[in-house]
């Protein structure tokens, strides 16, 4: 039996996938992915991965939000844009968003405002939040402890950080995501450390797609375009960290993954 996985964060509307996105969705079909969430970083991406879910209904849902990236592009009505997006039976989370001090495309003040209003929405709608967060802990957590009353759902995404972070993460409920990062040797060493202390009923997988190629992949395949199927690559890192199988990590992951987004059971 083929083992079945949920991806909860590819992009699949970059241009990277426009000669071959049917392809790429059939290759996913074909490694065992059951469903995949499709990240969106502004309003118009939304607009763009909302009508990406058509190529394959049963298969394809995403996020409506603002990535701190574009923050700065973002108009003084985006919030009652992504709102009316939102309501889409497909949108079943609010992002990616979140803090990104990292490359600072944005100014820090503009993140924060983007970011709070997209808080306020997760928490006005009821969907939970597709997290990003790089550079930006303290800001990040104590933002979504002042708006969450810890009624916050979400996952942050591409999980990248040390024990003390994840304590942080965990300690606000979320579920924590991790992608091919985690098979970086020059970059995994934090996360490495923090993996066996990531509770398997908070633990979420991911591709990332198109970025973040497995690093032993990217060298046997001689590509760096990441795709979904090749999660499986990402699922066995981590289920030989935890020790574990790799069918229990598929089907665990999956739970929670329809225990976060609860739509992508309707
Ligand atoms: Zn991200």
């Amino acid at each position: 039996m083929t083992i079945e996985f949920i991806d909860i964060g590819a992009n699949l509307t970059h241009e990277s996938f426009d000669q071959d996105r049917d392809q790429v969705l059939e290759n996913a079909i074909a490694a065992g992915l059951d469903k995949i969430i499709i990240t969106a970083t502004s309003v118009d991406e939304t607009n763009k991965a909302i009508a990406c879910t058509d190529l394959n209904p049963s298969l394809l849902w995403t996020t409506a939000g603002v990535h701190p990236h574009n923050a700065k592009d973002t108009s003084n009505d985006f919030i009652e844009e992504l709102e009316k997006l939102a309501m889409h039976n497909k949108v079943i989370a609010i992002g990616e968003c979140g803090l990104d001090y990292c490359r600072s495309f944005s100014s820090p003040e503009r993140q924060r405002t983007v970011f709070e209003k997209q808080i306020k929405l997760s928490l006005k709608t009821g969907l939970p939040l597709f997290l990003h967060q790089r550079d930006a802990h303290e800001d990040f957590i104590a933002m979504l402890k002042e708006q969450s009353v810890n009624n916050i759902k979400g996952v942050t995404h591409c999980f990248t950080g040390n024990k003390n972070q994840l304590k942080d993460y965990l300690d606000l409920g979320l579920y924590i995501g991790i992608t091919g990062w985690i098979c970086d040797p020059r970059r995994n060493q934090d996360l490495l450390q923090s993996i066996k202390y990531i509770p398997m009923d908070r633990l979420l997988i991911e591709t990332d797609a198109p970025y973040l190629m497995p690093k032993e992949l990217e060298k046997e395949l001689k590509t760096r375009r990441n795709e979904p199927k090749y999660i499986r690559e990402i699922a066995e890192f981590i289920s030989s960290h935890k020790g574990i199988k790799i069918e229990s990590l598929a089907s665990t992951t999956k739970i929670n993954s329809e225990n976060l987004f609860r739509q992508l059971l309707n």
